[in-house]
């Protein structure tokens, strides 16, 4: 039943048809294979049965809550999640990131806009075996350790429990551990090359990568608040140039 699907397979869970189906038309001009579902049970099923490469999720559907959806995908699955929200409403954006989401769009949205964040969103997360992380040797500094190839980072020796956003932040900052890494650079490196919002985003993936580090914002050991500029990895032990 599966068509070739030359730039990904994409599963939109909007129950407004308004917004669903003239941006599931465009994602198909576009060259994508456009799924779409108006609930909660259909996102689940299909995403399961069809193994979608993007899930652009509402947040309010008729027979659920799509954080619920969103924290039932992330259970068994790292498909990139965008969630859809409508205008202003900030928390929705921030609670959205928290279950794991990777990105979100407010409505009414650019179907133009929005499917060249799509783009952005697989071309990181479909990098083959000759990106840059797999050619990458294992850093370690401090008692973090990080395998950019394997995807791993552990502390002490134990495995942390890292979403890929944080990851990527992780793998960013450490890279240039003793150096500032600008917040646009770091929006562009982690998220998107063309990134037009406002890097709250950043903030919110930053706090929770302190926090699995077990790391203090008022006096962090590893990740460096440079107010205004960005942040830095300065870990103990490591000298800054
Ligand atoms: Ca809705």
């Amino acid at each position: 039943m599966a068509t070739q699907a030359p730039s990904g397979r994409i599963l939109v869970v909007e129950d407004e048809e308004s917004i669903s189906q003239p941006f599931a038309e465009a994602l198909r001009r576009a060259g994508f294979e456009a799924l779409v579902t108006a609930t909660a049970a259909g996102a689940l099923e299909l995403a399961a049965s069809e193994e979608p490469d993007l899930v652009m999720l509402d947040l309010a559907l008729p027979d659920g809550d799509g954080r619920d959806v969103c924290r039932e995908l992330r259970r068994h699955s790292d498909v990139p999640i965008m969630m859809l929200t409508a205008r202003g409403t900030e928390m929705d954006k921030i609670v959205g990131l928290e279950l794991g989401a990777d990105d979100y769009v407010v409505k009414p949205f650019s179907a133009a806009e929005v499917i060249s964040r799509i783009r952005a969103v697989l071309r990181r997360s479909n990098r083959g075996d000759d990106s840059r992380e797999s050619r990458e040797k294992p850093v370690q500094i401090g008692e973090l350790e990080l395998d950019p190839g394997a995807r791993i980072a552990r502390i002490d020796g134990s495995e942390l429990d890292l979403s890929r956003k944080e990851f990527d932040l992780l793998a960013e900052l450490m890279r240039h551990a003793g150096q500032v890494v600008r917040r646009e650079d770091l929006m562009s490196e982690v998220w998107d090359t063309n990134w037009f919002g406002s890097t709250k985003t950043l903030d919110v993936h930053i706090g929770w990568l302190r926090r699995k580090l077990g790391d203090d914002p008022a006096d962090p050991t590893y990740i460096e608040t440079v107010r205004g500029v960005g942040f830095r990895f300065a870990a103990p032990g490591v000298e800054e140039p």
